[in-house]
Parts: C-alpha cells; sequence; structure tokens
C-alpha cells in the first residue's frame, strides 16, 4: 500500500513534487531540499497530504 504525498516549497508553498511512501513508514516530516522553478532557486520542500 503506498501514499502520495506532495512536496511544498516552504519558500513560496507551491506542490513541486509529489513522492509515494509506503503507509509502514511514518518518520518525522520529509524536508527535502529541491529546486522551485518559482523561487528559481533551491530551497527546501516538505510534505504535506
Ligand atoms: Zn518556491
Amino acid at each position: 500500500m503506498k501514499k502520495k504525498l506532495a512536496l511544498a516549497c516552504i519558500e513560496c508553498g507551491s506542490r513541486n513534487y509529489t513522492k509515494e511512501v509506503g503507509t509502514k513508514i511514518r518518520t518525522e516530516r520529509l524536508e527535502i531540499k529541491k529546486y522551485c522553478r518559482y523561487c528559481k532557486t533551491h530551497t527546501l520542500h516538505r510534505e504535506t497530504k
């Protein structure tokens, strides 16, 4: 069973990426540094529901 998460830029709130995770794995909130095309730079992206 997999669950889709959106990764949103913490700077502008854009949901730029999605990620599939297993429902068993419930760690802390993911925070991944990724490129945001709205901010035009790498920003921290956080999981949203
Ligand atoms: Zn952004």
